[in-house]
């Protein structure tokens, strides 16, 4: 079947509704539809400093070239680039060159913060410290940790990320499985449950975009990026439930829109809930915390 408005050779066929599109119709409505993200759920204003958390995957880097690309032609917007590099050999070091070739090519200032720096280790030393841990979830705290605090360090006003709906629907049910309404309530399209200049709001502008039209975008844009995925990817939860999930968008296409869908309706209720949460200053590092002390300061006790 050709593309359905211009009959050329198709690329795609879009997830849930059997419609072909070739190259440019595609690359126009991928553009289209996180327009109308960023509209629909207020992501980005006016003299906005986004900076985008990159790992020189195809996700990060697609986000950045559109933000960029969007920033160039709305010239109050200003955009940044920031890694984390968690220290893991034979994965980051190769993704940072491609971020880093990306925003020399593009422009756009670069930024590397890293956990061997600020924490004193890297990952791999820490899941050799911790063999019972399992690695994504100390990778998690740190990353977060270590984006919101320099994003703040940049005067970033958003931290933008190349998250999309399957990852999305990944962390809906995860939290859902563990009963954690107080991180369901962090989710969506624009993250956190109450402002404050210590937290950066996070964004998501492919948030209603599928990880098959994110690679297609990625592939149809030429970035050149070897594929790479982390080697502590296997062991987590989240890899157990996006098979699960990825197993159940065959049998029952429409799984994954249905799950964000549905939670984007009561969404607001779980932030209505938590609206009065309590944020405090870490004890040990003064970074906000709904703690006394922060899961990163938690986790580096356990670490000496
Ligand atoms: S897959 Fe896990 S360990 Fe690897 S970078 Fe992502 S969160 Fe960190
Ligand atoms: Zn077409
Ligand atoms: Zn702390």
């Amino acid at each position: 079947m050709p593309c359905k408005f211009c009959k050329l050779k198709p690329v795609i066929t879009l997830p849930n509704s059997k419609i072909n599109l070739c190259k440019s119709c595609f690359t126009r409505y991928f553009e289209k539809k996180v327009l109308r993200t960023i509209k629909q759920f207020s992501l980005i204003g006016k003299k906005d400093h986004v900076v985008v958390a990159v790992s020189g995957g195809k996700d990060s880097l697609s986000c950045l070239y559109f933000l960029n690309k969007l920033a160039n032609k709305r010239m109050e917007i200003k955009i940044s680039a920031l890694l984390i590099d968690e220290g893991i050999s034979g994965y980051r070091n190769k993704t940072m060159i491609d971020a880093e070739k990306f925003c020399k090519e593009n422009n756009i200032p670069f930024h590397i913060a890293s956990f061997k720096k600020e924490i004193g280790l890297t990952l791999d030393e820490i899941t050799k410290k911790l063999p019972n841990t399992i690695p994504c979830s100390v990778c998690g705290v740190f990353r977060r940790y270590l984006l919101n605090k320099y994003s703040r360090k940049l005067k970033a006003t958003k931290l933008a990320t190349g998250h999309n709906l399957d990852d999305e629907s990944q962390s809906i049910l995860m939290n859902q499985i563990r009963n954690n309404t107080a991180l369901s309530a962090r989710l969506g399209p624009l993250t956190g449950v109450k402002r404050d200049p210590r937290f950066i709001p996070r964004i998501k502008p492919f948030y209603l975009l599928t990880e098959k039209e994110t690679a297609t975008y990625a592939f149809l844009k030429g970035f050149d990026i070897e594929f790479n995925e982390c080697p502590y990817n296997t062991v987590s939860f989240r890899f157990e439930i996006r098979d699960l999930l990825n197993n159940l968008e065959l049998k029952y296409p429409g799984t994954k829109h249905g799950i964000v869908n549905s939670f984007l309706e009561i969404l607001p209720l779980f932030k209505e809930r938590y609206k009065n949460m309590e944020i405090n200053s870490c004890k040990e590092c003064k970074e906000p915390t709904s703690s006394k002390i922060c899961t990163a300061c938690f986790l580096l006790k356990k670490l000496k």
